[in-house]
């Protein structure tokens, strides 16, 4: 459960600056227009800024000369600065919040849409709850940085530049003390910079397997509790937590490092130069007021440099956040989707097996498919039978496209699957899963999620064919009763009745019932058998069942043991074989066995 992070070292050396972020201009570019006007209103107000100690000198040096109308004038025109300052802030605040919402919102959309098409295999690799923390905390600190931190570094690039060339202006020598100092300032930011990234990104990791951790329990809380295993499930999020914390404040120590070292280098050498400066003043090289005007500048100089290097650290976290969210948008599928894919021909469910074998990629040495070759006509239905993990599920499984075998094809209509739009050949197929899946919605919805154009009408005739029209109705909103998570308010044999429901609305040629009717009493499961009948009647039906009188139904039962077919036929030939299946009727029907006795 308490899983490390993926990420292996090596891959994160992989790139190691912020250039990672580069991944983030497709997001962005769309928006150029946006970027051009918040770029415009960040340099007017940068501009804005570097000229006002301009005025500042000219004040001081001017005071006692001419206290009059050029005094008004300079206030006068510090009163434009302002207003142009405050529009210019304005807007530059609008547009780039709004554009880190905006791309932040594209990021976790195309992240999803991604996620959303993934194949098993990929999610045996990574939790769920760690794909969730990626889009919702990594695009945080990408919104941060679209949406705050790369103006203002953007802003203190500009006063850094245009400082120092003011700085020029005033006084050259002291200017050059000045950059002395700045090789002193890029090292550390750089080297400390590199381990701060690596911090980074390995705090987010240790963020998402805590998610990860969290949301397994949770959506397990009720097994969790059963067990007692409060304790031991706090332990282990305590532990992915802390290592998390631990991450941050490894991050935040080199972080403080880092600041100690740059402002006691800025401030020290605008003592230094003041000390200088004030030399110069003395022994009349030099004015006040353009002391003053230096040593402002110096001061946005010197915070501009402190601002870049706060703004470093984020952009690096950032640059670590892009790259766990680039992972998955660049994540491949193992099942390839067909560059050509072939059109469907008459879909009449005609189901193929060719010498198909396959194991799991998490169980590489067990065979959950060996040399399976079966042929299932149009309307056929064939029961799979065997003990639990002889195979039956991964059947359907391959059948769905949710694997590739490892040798072999799967062929629907003479087509192989991997020759056909994965979307396009599942709307031939109707599933019933083992453990039938219930969103948190109505009852309603959650049938008509077999076929989103269906009418009421239809949902309720799907409804009553699945026998769930009369606990449906007793409902408290009847068929518009939420069901909630993963439908907890629900039985689990209404559980199956609304997924048979949900299938017998998709109308699909062909039926896959994987022990679908496991938990349902004796009562309700006659009902739904009946339904089940109706419904196989004219299309390929494959059903996995335990009971005697839904194998007996059949027009073909296929026995799976160890990933093989080892028998097929009717009941009767293979009860006169003698061999595993009769054994299985024997032992495992024996409730059916009295229900045919009856
Ligand atoms: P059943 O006949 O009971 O439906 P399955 O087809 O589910 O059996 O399983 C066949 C074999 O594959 C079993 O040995 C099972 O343990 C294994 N198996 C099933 N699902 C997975 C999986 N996702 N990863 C690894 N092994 C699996
Ligand atoms: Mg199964």
């Amino acid at each position: 459960m308490a899983r490390s992070p993926k990420t292996s070292d090596e891959e994160r050396a992989g790139s190691r600056d912020i250039g990672a972020l580069r991944a983030l201009w497709p997001f962005l570019a769309p928006y150029r227009l946006n970027m051009a006007l918040a770029i415009a209103a960040l340099v007017l107000t940068a501009c804005v800024s570097l000229v006002l100690p301009l005025a500042v000198r000219q004040v001081v040096d001017n005071f006692e000369i001419d206290a009059g109308a050029l005094l008004d004038r300079y206030f006068a025109a510090a009163l434009v600065m302002a207003a142009l300052l405050a529009l210019g802030t304005a807007t530059r605040y609008y547009l780039v919040t709004r554009l880190g919402e905006r791309v932040v919102t594209d990021i976790r959309k195309a992240v999803f849409a991604r996620m959303v098409g993934m194949s098993p295999a990929f999610y045996e690799r990574i939790m769920t709850g760690e794909v969730l923390s990626r889009i919702t905390t990594d695009t945080t600190l990408i919104l941060s940085v679209i949406g705050s931190s790369a103006s203002i570094a953007l802003r203190n690039l500009l006063i850094l530049a245009g400082g120092l060339v003011l700085l020029l202006l005033t006084s050259a020598k002291l200017t050059g003390l000045v950059l002395l100092i700045v090789p002193a300032i890029i090292v550390p930011i750089v080297v400390l910079g590199r381990r701060l990234r690596e911090l980074s990104r390995e705090n987010q990791d240790w963020i998402a397997a805590s998610s990860g951790n969290a949301s397994e329990t949770l959506l397990s809380v009720q097994t969790v509790q059963a067990y007692s295993h409060e304790a031991q499930s706090r332990a282990q999020f305590d532990e992915v937590t802390e290592k998390s914390f631990a991450a941050a404040q490894r991050r935040i120590g080199t972080r403080a490092v880092m600041t100690a070292i740059v402002i006691f280098l800025i401030f020290a050498g605008i003592v230094g130069v003041l000390w200088i400066g004030a030399r110069d003043v003395h022994a009349g090289a030099m004015t006040v007021g353009a002391l003053v005007q230096f040593v402002i500048y110096a001061v946005m100089v010197a915070g501009a440099i402190g601002a870049l290097t706060e703004i470093w650290g984020e952009l690096q976290r950032a640059a670590g956040a892009t790259e766990r969210l680039v992972e998955l948008l660049n994540a491949q599928d193992s099942l390839k989707e067909p560059l050509e894919p072939r059109p469907i021909a008459a879909a009449r469910g005609e189901i193929t097996f060719e010498n198909v074998s396959f194991s799991y990629p998490s169980r590489p040495d067990v065979s959950a498919l060996d040399h399976v070759s079966v042929s299932i006509r149009p309307g056929e239905t064939v029961a799979l039978v065997g003990p639990s993990g002889a195979g039956k599920t991964t059947m359907i499984q391959l059948l769905l496209r949710f694997w590739d075998p490892a040798t072999g094809r799967v062929l629907l209509e003479g087509t192989d699957l991997r020759d056909m739009a994965r979307p396009a050949f599942r709307r031939q197929m109707a599933l019933v899963p083992q453990d039938p899946v219930i969103f948190a919605d109505t009852a309603r919805e959650n049938i008509r999620f077999g076929r989103p154009d269906a009418t009421d009408e239809e949902v309720e005739q799907a409804a009553r064919a699945a026998a769930a029209h009369e606990f449906l109705m007793a409902l408290p909103q009847g068929y518009d009763s939420q069901v909630g998570e993963r439908g907890v308010m629900l039985s689990g044999g209404q559980k199956q009745r609304i997924a048979i429901a949900r299938a017998i609305l998709r109308d699909a040629p062909v039926l896959l019932l994987d022990e679908a009717t496991s938990a349902l009493d004796a009562e309700s499961e006659r009902l739904v058998q009946q339904a089940v009948d109706r419904l196989a009647t004219g299309r390929t039906t494959l059903i996995v069942a335990h009971r005697l009188a839904t194998v007996k139904k059949a027009d073909r039962i296929l026995v799976f043991e160890a990933g093989r077919i080892v028998a097929q036929g009717s009941h009767d030939d293979l009860v006169a074989e003698g061999g595993l299946y009769a054994r299985l009727a024997r032992l495992q029907f024996t409730d059916g066995l009295v229900e045919a006795a009856e």
